[in-house]
């Protein structure tokens, strides 16, 4: 298991609560110890351009220090997603979030749809066939399902509910129906729990959530997977959180 993240992440590159000072520190701090970790390079916009509209690209490249994190999420996402393809169990530790962008379209402190990049870079390069991506951060991915709307290739699945034991019981069964895939993305928002917005989910819920992922990718995702930090805002907790995820998901 391997984190990417570079400090560039603890620059606060606006004034929303994903990009919040002290923020990417509190995950990184309880992480460090015990993750190896790998710096990202930052995503051509080439790349961006497999999802992106030029304009919306372009509004975001008006903010210099916006876009520089920005691309540095993208491309530390994309190089999870390549890592992932040979095997390695990856979590991108980056922001700011992507699952709100859309083609043409981006809000909620999203600005590039870094999953979604990730995953169309790998079909377009041929290295997978077809994706699933899984999204249990407390809000739908409307960039993300917008972006594959129209891709039967790609499926995409938002972990409902407003329960913990119908959170986990909803994703079990999904991943007991859901077909044999290439490789399985995460949108990994930790804003559902009980001390964040959402207020539900508990800390162990996260690794029960990863475990149920790892299990999906072992026996029909080829046991490639990796993910990527989506919301999370409780500063107290989310560290714990994300750990939780991970010591399931590893
Ligand atoms: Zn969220």
């Amino acid at each position: 298991m391997k984190i990417i993240f570079s400090k560039k992440f603890f620059t606060v590159y606006a004034s929303d609560p994903a990009a919040e000072p002290g923020r990417m520190e509190s995950i990184y701090n309880v992480l460090k110890d015990e993750f190896e970790f790998v710096e990202p390079e930052p995503l051509p916009e080439k790349f961006l351009e497999f999802v992106h509209t030029k304009e919306l690209i372009a509004s975001v490249k008006k903010d210099e220090v916006l876009y520089e994190v920005a691309v540095l999420a993208a491309g530390g996402t994309v190089k999870a997603s390549t890592m992932a393809l040979n095997g390695e169990t990856v979590f991108a530790l980056v922001r700011p979030p992507g699952h709100h962008a859309s083609a043409n379209y981006n809000w909620g402190f999203c600005f590039f749809n870094n999953i979604a990049v990730s995953i169309e870079k790998l079909r377009k390069e041929n290295k997978i066939k077809n994706a699933l991506i899984v999204d249990f951060d407390l809000h739908f991915g409307d960039g993300t399902d917008s972006i594959f709307k129209q891709v039967p290739e790609v499926k995409y699945f938002h972990v409902p509910d407003k329960d913990r034991e119908e959170t986990i019981r909803k994703l079990t069964r999904f991943l007991e129906e859901m077909r044999k895939v290439d490789i399985v993305a995460v949108s990994a928002g930790f804003d559902r729990h009980e001390k964040d917005w959402g207020g539900v989910l508990k800390t162990e819920d996260y690794k029960v959530i990863g475990e149920l992922i790892k299990e999906f990718s072992e026996s029909k995702g080829k046991g490639r997977r990796y993910a990527a930090l989506e919301g999370g805002y409780n500063k107290s907790v989310l560290g714990k959180n994300v750990k939780a995820f991970l010591e399931g998901f590893k």
